[in-house]
This record gives C-alpha cells, sequence and structure tokens, in this order.
C-alpha cells in the first residue's frame, strides 16, 4: 500500500509530496506480538524483524556497548547526503510484565517504519537502532550517542524516539522535544487527521532521547502516556500486556510516524532559527 501525502511543507509555502508505504495493520501486529522472551530473545527478534523488513547484509549491525550484556541493533538506509535522520526506540524491558508496551510497541515499529521510507531514495541516510538496556539508565542510547564524532552529530538533523506507544492517540514530550520538530509532525498529523496533543512526562522518568539532548541533536520523543493511561499504572507492572495496546491508536501513531519521517526528509535541513523579534 503506497501512499502520496500531498502537502505545504512547513518551511517553504509550496506544496510537496511526501512518499511513503505502509506495511499492512496485520503485519504491524504480528510483529508486535512477538514480545515474548528475556533482553537477549527480543534483541535477537528485533534483528530478525529487520531482516525480514529487507534490512540485511551489511546493512544491519550491532554495536557492543559498554555497561551492557546485549549490543544496540542497527539498521542503516543509506540516502544521497551524509545528513542523517536518527529513529530510535528501546527494545529492553522491565521483569514485571510482559514489556509489550514499554517498549515492544516502539522497538518492533522500527522495521515497518524502516519499510516506509526505504521505498524510494532519500536525501538523509537514516539509521534505525533499537537501543539496549533504557531501563536501566538509558545505557545504549547514551553509549550511542557519547561515541559519534563531532561530525556526526553535526550532521544528524534529527532524532525521533518512540517509547510507550498504543495507550492512546499519538502524544509528545513537547518539554523535551524540538520546536521544529513538533512543529513538522503536527502539520503531518492535520494532514493526515490523526490526534496528535503534547503531553509532558517530566516526572515520570526520562527516555533514550535525552541522550541525544546532550550534544544538542535535535529531538522529539513520541509516546501515548496521559493523565488516565499514567493513572492506570501499566508501565513497569504486571499490566504491562499486549492487551493494553489499543490497536487502532497503535497503528494510526504508525502512520503518522511512517509520514512524518518520509517528511523530515525534506524538511529536517534545519536553517538556523529565525531571530526573536
Ligand atoms: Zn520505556
Amino acid at each position: 500500500m503506497a501512499a502520496v501525502l500531498l502537502l505545504h511543507a512547513w518551511i517553504a509555502a509550496t506544496a510537496e509530496k511526501v512518499r511513503f508505504t505502509l506495511v499492512p495493520r496485520e503485519g504491524v501486529e504480528a510483529r508486535l506480538r512477538k514480545y515474548s522472551g528475556d533482553n537477549g530473545q527480543r534483541e535477537a527478534t528485533l534483528k530478525q524483524l529487520f531482516a525480514e523488513a529487507g534490512c540485511n547484509g551489511h546493512h544491519i549491525s550491532e554495536q557492543v556497548v559498554k555497561g551492557s550484556k546485549l549490543p544496540n541493533v542497527m539498521c542503516l538506509l543509506p540516502g544521497s547526503s551524509d545528513k542523517v535522520i536518527i529513529v530510535g526506540a528501546h527494545f529492553d524491558r522491565v521483569s514485571a510484565g510482559d514489556g509489550v508496551v514499554d517498549n515492544w510497541s516502539g522497538a518492533s515499529l522500527l522495521p515497518s517504519l524502516y519499510q516506509a521510507v526505504k521505498i524510494e531514495p532519500r536525501k538523509h541516510t537514516y539509521i534505525f537502532i533499537g537501543f539496549t538496556d533504557e531501563e536501566k539508565g538509558l545505557v545504549g542510547s547514551r553509549f550511542y550517542v557519547r561515541q559519534m564524532t563531532k561530525e556526526q552529530v553535526a550532521a544528524t538533523d534529527a532524532m525521533v524516539n518512540m517509547d510507550t506507544l498504543g495507550l492512546a492517540p499519538s502524544e509528545v514530550w513537547a518539554t523535551h522535544s524540538d520546536k521544529r520538530l513538533i512543529g513538522a509532525l503536527a502539520s503531518i498529523a492535520k494532514q493526515l487527521n490523526v490526534p496528535l496533543t503534547g503531553v509532558n512526562v517530566d516526572q515520570i522518568g526520562s527516555s533514550d532521547a535525552e541522550s541525544f539532548a546532550e550534544r544538542k541533536v535535535p529531538r522529539i520523543t513520541v509516546h501515548s502516556l496521559t493523565q488516565e493511561t499514567w493513572n492506570a499504572a501499566i508501565l513497569h507492572t504486571s499490566k504491562d500486556k499486549f492487551s493494553a495496546i489499543r490497536l487502532d491508536d497503535y497503528y494510526e501513531t504508525y502512520r503518522l510516524l511512517a509520514a512524518y519521517i518520509a517528511y523530515l526528509d525534506q524538511v529536517a535541513d534545519f536553517p538556523a532559527e529565525p531571530m526573536a523579534h
């Protein structure tokens, strides 16, 4: 299913086509159902899902992470420039519950997002990363960011982080996301007629995008926590099960993110921030 989204670019006032393809709902849900096992099993499953999605050979790699028993898993989609968009989600879980919401909901979406953008040549190189040991203190993402060279940091236009999807429609952690990245996401959400609101989760904890903020890489975190879903105490408890996911909302979040990361290829080459008047 290929989709072409016609929209007015958020910076330039010209209509641009955003081309992406969507993995059908059954496919996205089948990947979500593969949450079982410990972190080691999930790392292996993620690698396999990437391979099934067509990311294999030298495009898939593992990064040994100091302080973690497991590596980060990375899938590379080369673009025509040296500019980079990183799309990430942690695959590890805590011992309570099944860790479906937090965060197989994010990790298992990575291969489907890879498929969404690989249908045509892109300017940006995309790096899809499953991070290890987020729950132990952002171990995988911190390691990843700290080994980036100055040049790599400068070349990275966006880091899109997904953590805890499918409890509700898409939410953005507004106080911890780049304003321009939020603007681009809001614009796509409007075009797709998909709900998007800002819900800040500062009191709840952190997520992998914050590692990137340390080196000033523009970042955005998409989640699905609301007051209601937070009150339901699903995260890090026995309630974190497949049945907690609202599958309609989850697929809508996938559609939104697929269009978004395709769109970012066109607009994420940010000019310097305009001067305030
Ligand atoms: Zn998480």
